[in-house]
């Protein structure tokens, strides 16, 4: 069966949806990130609902029960000490829960070690492995990543080296910005709570939306009104890092042959289902020289899409006008569900 220009992909005679195409072939590895991205938001969620509510750091209660150790710890006279103290108790949550900062000083470097990093390595090496054998399938006469020595001695490569080190620090950045951003939230939140003589339990609320939803009733938006919660975005953005990274390392192994005389452009391929943006979609099958699509993919936040080389200008037959999946006979799993979870 054909659906546009692709041959939609069986398994036992059974058509699989279009939906079920994933043209990076990450799904998994994006569900996985997005899943750890959120249990670390959920775990601060919680301990600040336990600090405010069952401890009542800030001293908001009328406590008869006996204390126990913690609790009133940041109860000082004024509001203002108060939302220092627990802010900065905040801040080293975060830093310890969701950047592992504590963790990467330990061990005494940087961003090389940032938790973040394996996903990111993951998806790169995909990537890398994929543009290889995408160029072989295309008719360019290289090697298999196994012929040059394995993944491992191309990622250690310079150019490939570089950029995945680029990555991890976009990564990292990227997610210590939205843990800023919350802190910054947080703050103006807080503050406001304990003006409007808030209860520990509704103040906690709001603090648990800012990390996961209902920012907009707290009057929290951006210039355009907009409120992502913190885990939300956080969300996204593994799942974009992990396209983002799949997408370097395939342009960057194109590029790394250009020294031997292989000259590759690329053509823009997306999911090709109902939830390809229309941006994606108009790009389909579009070519582009190496250098114009390095920076196009992702194009948006959870965007899907892959380059791909076009067919070497140098070779007659083959025609390219079929789904790569299968071709190389890497069908993608036939799924109960027809939702798939993105
Ligand atoms: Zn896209």
């Amino acid at each position: 069966m054909i659906i546009g220009k692709y041959i939609a992909p069986q398994v036992n005679g059974e058509l699989l949806t279009m939906r079920e195409y994933d043209p990076t072939r990450t799904t998994t590895l994006r569900n996985v990130f997005a899943r750890k991205m959120r249990v670390r938001f959920d775990e601060l969620a919680k301990n600040i609902t336990t600090a405010l509510v069952e401890k009542d750091v800030l001293g908001l209660q009328n406590v008869t029960t006996q204390r126990v150790p913690g609790e009133r710890a940041f109860d000082f006279p004024r509001s203002q000490d108060k939302v220092q103290a627990f802010m900065r108790w905040v801040r080293e949550q975060m830093d310890t829960d969701i950047l592992e900062l504590r963790q990467m000083q330990r061990i005494g470097s940087s961003i090389d070690t940032a938790w973040t990093n394996v996903y990111v390595k993951n998806s790169y090496q995909r990537g890398l492995e994929r543009a290889r054998s995408e160029m072989r399938r295309a008719g360019y006469n290289i090697p298999t990543v196994k012929e040059t020595g394995g993944v491992g001695q191309s990622l250690a490569s310079p150019f490939h080296a570089d950029r995945l080190g680029v990555l991890y620090t976009r990564t990292f950045n990227d997610l210590k910005g939205i843990t800023d951003a919350m802190d910054s939230q947080m703050s103006r939140v807080l503050t406001e709570a304990i003006a409007d003589g808030d209860g520990t339990r509704m103040i906690a609320k709001k603090l648990n939306g800012v990390i996961r939803a209902g920012g907009k009733d707290l009057g929290i938006t951006d210039t355009l009104g907009r409120f992502i919660p913190g885990k939300r975005r956080a969300e996204m953005l593994a799942r974009t890092e992990i396209i983002r990274a799949h997408h370097q390392a395939t342009i960057q192994e194109y590029k790394n042959w250009k020294a031997q005389g292989v000259t590759v452009r690329a053509e823009w391929a997306t999911a090709g289902d109902q939830r390809v943006c229309p941006d994606c979609a108009s790009l389909e099958n579009e070519v582009f020289t190496l250098e114009v699509i390095q920076n196009k993919i992702p194009l948006h936040p959870q965007c899907r899409c892959v380059a791909l080389p076009i067919r070497n200008q140098d070779k007659a037959g083959g025609g390219w006008n079929q789904l790569p999946a299968v071709k190389s006979g890497e069908l993608p799993r036939l799924r109960k569900s027809k939702f798939v979870k993105q």
